[in-house]
């Protein structure tokens, strides 16, 4: 056993390492859970940004801002590349208070009634708070227009909006840092959620697929994507490394599944309709 092991590493080793270099470079990424807040705008000016964005080589961004400004300013200078969605905060401050805060309802209307975009999020909600009046309203709003929800949520929460709208669509920010195994129950219990694998890194040591979220992967090829999560303005600085990290273990798996998760599966749920 020792010695076949050894003669098959030996074979296996410079071809496949090409191989994986070579698959990794030429892996377009979609970065589906970017921010560019008021404070983002303020320390990387929009021809700065979209430098950044597409020098990290990215085939479309999923961009929210707090408010959401910055997301138009992305938009103009790049309407190839950003793919808008609507967060519910005016400010960062709104991150904690807006469930209860009915001034959100008439920003959300406002935005919607000028602006286009693919989906309402990223937002934060957690457990009952679902059932409360303003994240009730927009999830009215979205299902109105169409649109994605991008829930960072636990597993209760996600179960309530897909009670109150059995037909969302419902991005699953940060795969709602849950082990592998929750993750797909929650898949296997709802049809209509998708998971961003942002601000995470236990799917992968390095280049080392983790065995129990490769299980997710093969159970779930067409659910899972990967995000840098700019929740401050200094991670900016970081989009192009979380894309090549992204590329290096994506591209340990078989192609089909790589392209899946590198981009397919973003540019399936995020492109499927223009912005709305
Ligand atoms: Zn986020």
């Amino acid at each position: 056993m020792k010695r076949r092991r050894i003669v098959a590493g030996l074979a296996a080793a410079p071809w496949g390492a090409a191989w994986h270099a070579t698959a990794a470079e030429q892996l377009p990424i979609f970065d589906a859970h970017v921010h560019y807040s008021h404070d983002a705008v303020a320390l990387v000016p929009p021809k700065q940004a979209v430098q950044i964005l597409r020098a990290a080589g990215l085939r479309g961004v999923l961009v929210s801002s707090s408010d959401d400004e910055g997301t138009q300013k992305l938009l103009a200078e790049a309407p190839d590349l950003i793919v808008p969605e609507l967060r519910p905060y005016r400010t960062r401050a709104d991150t904690s208070g807006w469930t209860r805060d009915t001034g959100i309802v008439d920003y959300l209307e406002a935005r919607l009634a000028k602006y286009k975009y693919v989906g309402i999020g990223e937002f934060h909600l957690y457990g009952a708070d679902a059932e409360l009046p303003v994240p009730r309203r927009l999830v009215a709003l979205a299902r109105e227009r169409g649109l994605i929800l991008h829930a960072h949520s636990d597993v209760d929460a996600i179960d309530r909006l897909f009670a109150q709208w059995p037909d969302a669509r419902v991005l699953w920010a940060h795969s709602g840092f849950e082990p592998a195994q929750r993750v797909r129950e929650a898949l296997r219990r709802h049809p209509r959620l998708w998971c961003d694998l942002a601000y995470r890194n236990d799917q992968a040591d390095g280049t080392l697929v983790d065995a129990g979220w490769r299980a997710a992967f093969d159970e779930f090829p067409a659910r899972f994507m990967v995000g840098t999560d700019t929740f401050t303005p200094e991670r900016w600085h970081y989009i192009g490394a979380h894309a090549a990290y992204s590329r290096e273990w994506i591209a340990t798996l078989p192609p089909a599944l790589a392209q899946n998760l590198a981009w397919r599966n973003a540019e399936a749920l995020l492109r499927a309709n223009p912005p709305r």
